[in-house]
This record gives structure tokens, sequence and C-alpha cells, in this order.
């Protein structure tokens, strides 16, 4: 594993800047950033892991490219218990502004449009991929949700044994009658 320098991910960055100078953002982001995304997970989120590489690709193009992921508390649709999903987005951008044609991008490349300043804000470019890798339906792994567990355990309440027992003093009492 490489050894991750804690760097500051920046809020804003100038992505033509940041490729020509070919910097990189590797570090945590603080989950309180995020609060789009805090608001989708059930009580917790992790920090955000960040690794982002920026360069001008051979056509010139500034690329940002990256990978975020986390761990957040969902909870199961199935045993509607809350668990950990790690979730992980990986992304390869291009900058383009209001007047160029992103369609002109090559495949592999997302356009993202900067603001009127040239800025791009990354905070929220995470943010939007990784409510994008959260799952549509929320379900633990078959073998540890918890609904297989639950069905065996109140079919084993013997409720029904308990009610029909007879109250030994009643028995004790007809017991009583008999013997006069
Ligand atoms: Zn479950």
């Amino acid at each position: 594993m490489r050894t991750m320098r804690k760097t500051k991910i920046p809020v804003f960055i100038d992505p033509s800047k940041v490729a020509q100078q070919k910097l990189s953002f590797s570090g945590l982001l603080p989950s309180k950033n995020l609060k789009r995304l805090v608001a989708e997970c059930q009580n917790s989120c992790s920090e955000i892991k960040v690794d982002i590489e920026c360069s001008i690709d051979v056509q010139g193009l500034a690329c940002i490219k990256g990978s975020a992921s986390a761990d957040i508390e969902l909870v199961c649709q199935r045993c509607v218990q809350s668990y950990h999903q790690a979730i992980e987005a990986h992304f390869c951008y291009s900058p383009v502004d209001s007047s160029s044609d992103a369609d002109e991008l090559p495949e592999n490349y997302d356009a993202v449009e900067v603001d009127d300043h040239g800025l791009l804000q990354l905070h929220h470019l995470i943010e939007d991929e990784l409510i994008l890798a959260i799952p549509l339906i929320a379900m633990h792994d078959d073998s540890s949700c918890f609904s297989g567990k639950n069905d065996v355990t109140i079919g084993d309440i013997p409720n029904v044994e308990i009610e029909e027992r007879k109250n030994p003093f009643e028995a004790l009492a007809s017991l009583k009658k008999l013997s006069k």
C-alpha cells in the first residue's frame, strides 16, 4: 500500500492550473463537509479517503482523475437493521466552460463545468460521485443479513404451549374435589 501524504483536499481547484502543475491531492476529507452525503446515511459516515491526480493528457486536455471512498451506515431493506457499507467512486474529469462543447471530449472523460472564475468545486464533485455510489437498494450480504435468523427465532418461541398449560392450583383444586 502506498503511504498516504496527508494533504488537505481543497474546496475549489482551478482545473487547468492544477493539471499544468501536475498536482495530486491525497488525504481524508471530513464527512461534515459533505452534508448531502451524510443525509443519505443512517447514522454515520466515515471520513472520505480521496486520491486525485491532475495532468495534461497527450491531447493537451486537462485531466482530473481519482477516486473517493468511505464507509457509511445504511439500513438493510430486508431486515431493517443498520449495517456498514463501503462505497467507492472512480472518476476522470476534464473541465469545460459553458461555451465549449462537452461532446467533443474523448469517451473516457466526463465533462465538468467550471464556474465563472474557471474554478471547480471539488468537494461538491466528490460528494456527487459518492452519492451515486450508494446502492439503490441497501441490503446486507445474504450471509450477514438478520432476516433469516429472525424468522427462526420467532418460530422457536413456544408461546402457544405456555398459554395452554393449566394453572397448577386449578389442577390441585380439582384433585381435592375428586378425593371428597
Ligand atoms: Zn439485513
